[in-house]
């Protein structure tokens, strides 16, 4: 019901035609017609300028584990630098102008000339990840299919759960960390600063951010204890089991 599933896709960076953008374009728009919460949350547009999504949730609604003013920082500051600073630089790049968020990480991702640009579209897709791997009274499980499978690929669910978290704890400095569908195989991995799993043709279903600023305000040095309170609390198994059905059909 989202775009996600674009993060499914792989293509080379010189594969991408103007008619497929723009069938990209219209498939988005009927999807934000339709869809309810959550859509579409990964791309406002498919080309830029890029938007800003709004957060699936108010500010103050993942109080105490995540304060209001953390995310006012976070969303209102450093998300939306992101996108701001993705624009700017598009604008003396048209020939990157249209193509879809996804589309734009994966094309700069091995180009270091373009680092910047993909430093913040980057940042500005998985910080919308992020955003939506959270949600209020969050924490818990996923349903069935998913905690089968995650049983089945970690050895059990707590098996899982310290591997996300010792993922999350052992990222050295700022980045972040997945729970990934490797092929048929789930996975957890970290990423470094901008880095994210999709430039590797893998699909993200859950991320926590573990940059300092997702947490400093809260919990200053203490980043087991936002951790904790992330999994316990705010985790969104949810949206995790849509990404996982999407791959499943
Ligand atoms: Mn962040």
């Amino acid at each position: 019901m989202t775009s996600l599933p674009e993060a499914s896709q792989t293509h080379s960076s010189t594969g991408i035609h103007r008619r497929d953008v723009l069938k990209r374009v219209m498939a988005i728009g009927a999807v934000s017609l339709v869809a309810g919460i959550g859509a579409p949350p990964f791309v406002a547009r498919a080309a830029a300028p890029y938007q800003l999504p709004a957060l699936p949730w108010p500010e103050n609604g993942l109080e105490p584990a995540i304060s209001a003013k953390t995310i006012g920082f976070h969303y209102g500051k450093h998300h939306r630098a992101y996108v701001d600073n993705l624009n700017k630089l598009l604008a003396d790049a048209p020939a990157l102008a249209d193509l879809s968020l996804e589309e734009l990480i994966r094309t700069t991702a091995a180009n270091p000339d373009q680092i910047g640009v993909f430093n913040n579209a980057a940042q500005a897709w998985n910080h919308t990840f992020y955003w939506n791997s959270m949600r209020p009274k969050g924490g818990g499980k996923p349903s069935g299919a998913l905690l089968q499978k995650i049983e089945a690929d970690f050895g059990g669910w707590d098996a899982f759960a310290a591997e996300f978290a010792k993922a999350a704890q052992t990222q050295f400095a700022s980045g972040w960390a997945w729970l990934i569908a490797d092929g048929a195989k789930l996975r957890v991995v970290k990423t470094a600063n901008a880095d994210t799993p999709i430039t590797q043709g893998k699909v993200p279903l859950l991320t926590i951010d573990v940059w300092e600023h997702a947490y400093y305000l809260d919990y200053q040095n203490r980043r087991p204890d936002y951790i904790k309170a992330w999994v316990e609390t705010l985790a969104n198994w949810n949206f995790a089991d849509e990404q996982y059905a999407k791959i499943k059909t």
